[in-house]
């Protein structure tokens, strides 16, 4: 086996004996001997000790990853082949399920592989690529998913080049074509998927137990106001669970693409209100409006750039509460979600707090959520549980 020896440095020694599976330059001693990504990396301490074996992968987040900590393993099929039967083999529940035929089949370093995420949508998988590293053993990692399950196709995203953004080109890969959409079921509610479609395929897969509760427990006969709404997800939760939703985004695609999603779930989209809007102008119309809402669904990206409106998680959360709280009910709910990796759950409840301070209201939280059970996550590596979601109630 080709492999490239690297030392780590002396404060990092202690990290990787844990088993921390993110290689990273500034713990490295000879990064300057990499030279093709895909290359098999061995990191041994300044006596020679073996710590692990891994492969380089450029990512945002580092410079490749470990997938092995036994002095013994190669970065070979059987590698590849042992992870993804494992990761498979936990998520039987879920290739059983009635109800669920959407859910993350593999997910990267919570499942032994950094780089690597496959989503099962009915039949198909979805490869996603973090790094033209991971991206070399692509062979492998497609005759391994073949043996291993049942399948109707293959499709990919690579998300390197163009700073980690997909590029626009065809995802098909092998098998069938799935049909466009392709429709899938999460407890019982359906939705839209189109896998050749870009980066995003119209769902978000990690947020399905906030869905779940949203359905279940807070939509009986309330109004709904669902924000950053995309294709309408939260909205079809809430609507299946007897709600009238409005669902607010600036994107004019989300606009049939809601409606799309209404309909495949036997929902009249005339009954709820779709508006392609910046929702910091929404916001300002419905507190002049008085008008007000049971649940305020609150799910933005981490950075979002509108006309008149520049939106970071990590500084504006604050505030974004501040407008939610202005147009909820009291006694009503709100829903706070961000996947910003830049803060953790302690330093989000205290914007929520501060929030309420400001607004003169108190609160009380009913539920927290991180990442569902399908996207796995290793004590090894706890950043990479990033989503953080908190039900808060109104007092
Ligand atoms: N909550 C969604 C996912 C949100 S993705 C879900 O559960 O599926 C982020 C969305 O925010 C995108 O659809 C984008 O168009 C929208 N967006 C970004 N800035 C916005 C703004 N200022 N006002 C309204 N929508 C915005």
């Amino acid at each position: 086996m080709r492999e490239t020896i690297l030392t780590v440095k002396k404060e990092f020694v202690n990290k990787y004996k844990k088993g921390y599976p993110l290689i990273f330059e500034e713990a490295l001693e000879n990064i300057k001997t990499l030279k093709e990504e895909g290359q098999i990396i061995t990191l041994i301490d300044e006596k020679k000790a073996f710590l692990g074996r891994g492969y380089y992968g450029k990512q945002n987040k580092g410079t490749g990853w470990i997938l092995s900590n036994s002095k013994k393993s190669d970065i070979d099929y059987k590698l590849f082949y042992d992870k993804l039967r494992n990761a498979f083999s936990k998520r039987e529940k879920f290739y059983y399920s009635r109800d669920t035929n959407a859910f993350r089949a593999f997910n990267g370093e919570g499942d032994g592989i950094g780089g690597l995420t496959i989503d099962y949508f009915n039949g198909y998988y979805l490869i996603t690529w973090y790094s033209k590293g991971i991206y070399a053993f692509k062979d492998m990692i497609l005759k391994a998913i073949k043996a291993l399950v049942p399948l109707d196709g293959i499709y990919e995203k690579k998300r390197f080049d163009e700073n980690g953004m997909v590029i626009d080109e065809n995802s098909y890969v092998c098998g069938r074509k799935a049909s466009e959409p392709l429709i899938v079921k999460e407890n019982g509610v359906n939705f839209a998927i189109y896998l050749n479609d870009g980066a995003m395929v119209g769902i978000f897969l990690d947020q399905k137990e906030v869905r779940k509760s949203i359905k279940d427990k807070y939509s009986e006969n309330k109004r709904v106001l669902n924000t950053f709404s995309y294709t309408g997800a939260f909205s079809m939760a809430a609507a299946k669970g007897n709600a009238i939703t409005t669902s607010v985004d600036l994107a004019a695609r989300s606009l049939d693409k809601t409606i799309e999603n209404f309909t495949i779930n036997n929902i009249d989209h005339k009954e709820h209100n779709i508006i392609v809007e910046d929702i910091f102008v929404y916001f300002k119309q419905a507190k002049k409006n008085d008008l007000k809402f049971d649940v305020v669904i609150l799910d933005p990206p981490s950075f979002a750039t509108s006309k008149d409106n520049r939106f970071s998680a990590a500084r504006d959360y604050k505030d974004l509460i501040k407008l939610a709280i202005d147009i909820t009910e009291d006694e009503g709910l709100i829903v706070a979600s961000t996947n910003c990796a830049t803060f953790n759950m302690i330093k989000f409840k205290k914007f929520i707090d501060q929030a309420f301070k400001e607004s003169n209201k108190n609160y009380e939280i009913l539920e927290e959520h991180h990442l569902p059970e399908d996207f796995a996550v290793t004590e090894k590596f706890p950043e990479g549980n990033y989503l953080k979601v908190v039900f808060i109630r109104i007092n």
